[in-house]
């Protein structure tokens, strides 16, 4: 099923990365169902639902296999699929990455959502995640991709090749906001009650 050990990194390739015929036969997905990130979502009961009701797929991402070694680049598809848990959106679980000064770029492909980015000292911005537009997640930013929308979101990605990632800080100490859906139908940032706990 994978080729991945097929790709040439030392001397160059090409990769269809269509999802139908390209990089979802090439790779094989990193898969994350509500279950395995249940405490990142404030409504602790809303969750527990919908896991007892079938336990959703919340997102999946693709990578290559890069050779994890300096000069590389890491690249790959992450899609974050369409949902809420109570009011707020389905995301990612969010990472530093080992090597906290490794920035990193996300292209939207399709789907509308946002990048919600923080760092060690509690510096926190929202980026919009939309067809067409790149965000810059800047070395030391954690990063999270937030579905706003009603149809999956689908962006590339790229970073240096041997920078790792740091999910256990964010698993621990959780994001200082969150995004939810507002009264009003919009999304809004909030503060986490769960953050620090
Ligand atoms: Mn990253």
């Amino acid at each position: 099923m994978s080729n991945v050990s097929k790709l040439n990194w030392s001397g160059g390739f090409v990769i269809d990365f269509s999802l139908i015929n390209g990089i979802s036969k090439s790779a094989p997905s990193t898969k994350r169902r509500l279950s395995q990130m249940a405490d990142m979502y404030a409504d602790t009961g809303a969750a527990q639902k919908m896991i007892a009701g079938g336990d959703p797929l919340v997102y999946e991402f693709y990578e290559l296999g890069v050779p994890e070694e300096a000069g590389e680049i890491a690249f790959g598809t992450s899609i974050t699929y369409p949902g809420k848990v109570g009011n707020e959106y389905f995301m990612t679980k969010g990472h530093f990455h080992t090597v906290l000064d490794t920035a990193e770029v996300y292209y939207t492909l399709s789907g509308i959502g946002f990048m919600l980015t923080e760092n060690p000292e509690g510096d926190v911005a929202l980026h919009a995640l939309e067809p067409g537009k790149a965000v810059y997640v800047p070395k030391r930013y954690a990063h999270r991709s937030i579905n706003a929308g009603t149809t999956p979101l689908i962006s590339f990605f790229a970073f240096r090749g041997d920078a790792g990632h740091n999910y256990g800080t964010i698993e621990t100490k959780g994001y200082r906001k969150l995004v939810v859906e507002g009264s009003d139908g919009k999304p809004c940032m909030i503060d986490n009650p769960k953050w620090g706990k």
